[in-house]
């Protein structure tokens, strides 16, 4: 039998290999003709790759299969981060990003916090809710700021830069029309999911959103919490829970298990994993919506 790999197994290596390009640690190795850029999470290194197309190599300082906010950085993400022209991070949202870019990007750091409208602060005392980009009009808004500093580092390309940033922006635009008529008329307007990642989304949209979990899928409740959760989702008469794909589901089953609700799953698109709904923001969103419409018994 032959070693010589069928053209599907060729394929199947290019698909991997830019699966990994696209999230792992390997998209630190720039292209030639290309500017690198590292993004602390994967929404920003997402918007990154839209608008920089062609002239940007993005590396995701996100883990597969691990949540945004609990990040630990590798020694080559700190060269990584040294070496890039623009570190695109949300102060405040994930420290250990925070303090690789004090260190070592302290010049080259662009916050997106300012752009992000951030207008929402947990009243368990967790600080800002960072999680814009679910809300696809802040995310434009953020785009768009992302461009202006893309051609301002790298003037020879921002014609380039300001248009990707106008057809991506077009593209959010369109997700936030898609979700405004899909969300437009349901049984139910209550949101309960893993952690707080929904709360500018249930604005723009007009629901209303309860965590399980705080800020970060790491602030669990105590049972006091999850004793008053309970009660809201019998009281709400509320059908369907949403657990999601990078944090455990032990939670959401128990409440499911308390108040006879099923288990769906929504996805924040925090970070890419096996368990995404999709394998980039927008495939994401549009599954997002999809199960939103099932588990609120929208028409
Ligand atoms: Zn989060």
């Amino acid at each position: 039998m032959s070693h010589l790999r069928s053209p599907f197994h060729v394929v199947a290596l290019l698909a991997a290999t830019a699966v990994l390009a696209a999230c792992g640690p390997t998209a630190s190795v720039a292209r030639p003709h290309t500017i690198g850029v590292a993004a602390g999470f994967y929404p920003l290194a997402y918007a990154a790759a839209q608008i920089g197309a062609g002239h940007v190599t993005v590396h995701d300082l996100g883990r597969p299969g691990v949540d945004a906010h609990d990040i630990d950085l590798t020694p080559q993400d700190m060269v990584t981060v040294s070496q890039a022209r623009v570190v695109f991070y949300e102060k405040a949202f994930q420290p250990a990003v925070d303090a690789a870019v004090a260190a070592q990007a302290s010049t080259r750091g662009f916050d997106v916090a300012p752009s992000a409208d951030l207008t929402l602060v947990d009243a368990g005392g967790e600080g800002v809710n960072g999680h814009f980009w679910l809300d696809p009009v802040r995310f434009a808004g953020v785009a768009e700021a992302m461009g202006a500093e893309l051609a301002r580092v790298d003037p020879a390309n921002a014609s380039a830069y300001a248009a990707n940033t106008a057809r991506f922006v077009d593209r959010l635009h369109a997700i936030d029309r898609a979700f405004t008529t899909g969300l437009a008329s349901c049984a139910s307007r209550d949101l309960v999911t893993g952690h707080g990642a929904w709360s500018y989304f249930a604005m723009r949209f007009h629901l209303t959103a309860r965590a399980i979990a705080g800020l970060s899928p790491e602030a669990e409740p105590d049972a006091q919490t999850l004793g008053t959760l309970t009660a809201y989702v019998r009281d709400h008469h509320i059908r369907t829970v949403f657990a999601e794909p990078l944090t455990s589901p032990a939670l959401t089953d128990t409440l499911a298990q308390e108040t006879g609700a099923r288990v769906a799953t929504l996805d924040p698109a925090e970070g890419l994993s096996a368990a995404s709904l999709g394998t980039t923001y927008e495939e994401i969103m549009r599954n997002d919506l999809d199960a939103l419409r099932a588990g609120l018994s929208c028409r």
